[in-house]
């Protein structure tokens, strides 16, 4: 684990917190001196504002101004549902990661591992099966959006 994935896991609320610096632990061990290391994507910050959200939304929307304020049109691939605003996420209660194996000779984060299954690895499976069991739900299990690399907390679970 290095600063910057220290850093980011440092502004999750508890329990995720906990959990995702236990995984790291969990998984830094078994992956020791090899090429796949469990890291936090670098596009987004964990936890969000409400504008750092809502910035995510407008990907593939277009923002067109109306007498009565401005309408947004969907214009190509959706990122989320959750505007920040109206429909919070749960990376703006701090309770949600997004979170996968980095490739380390590509840099490139991958769910298969092995580069060429089309089902994830073994070791993804195991993340998967430590978080959930951990308390998250996972993205990876929904129809849309489909996400793989995100893991939250239910605030009312
Ligand atoms: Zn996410």
């Amino acid at each position: 684990m290095n600063q910057r994935e220290r850093a980011l896991v440092e502004t999750l609320k508890e329990p995720a917190k906990s959990i995702v610096f236990e995984a790291f632990k969990r998984f830094d061990e078994s992956l020791d001196g090899h090429r796949f290391r469990l890291s936090l994507p670098g596009r987004h910050p964990c936890f969000r504002t409400r504008a750092q959200q809502h910035a995510i939304w407008m990907k593939g929307r277009q923002e067109v101004a109306t007498l009565t304020g401005p309408v947004y049109h969907v214009r190509g691939k959706v990122r989320t549902y959750c505007d920040g605003f109206e429909k919070r996420s749960r990376h703006q209660s701090g309770l949600a990661v997004d979170i996968g194996f980095r490739d380390t000779w590509s840099g490139k984060f991958t769910w298969y591992v092995d580069g060429s299954a089309r089902e994830p690895h073994e070791l993804f499976r195991q993340l998967v099966a430590f978080l959930e069991e951990a308390g998250f739900e996972w993205a990876g299990r929904w129809k849309d959006p489909w996400d793989w690399h995100h893991f939250e907390i239910r605030e009312d679970a």
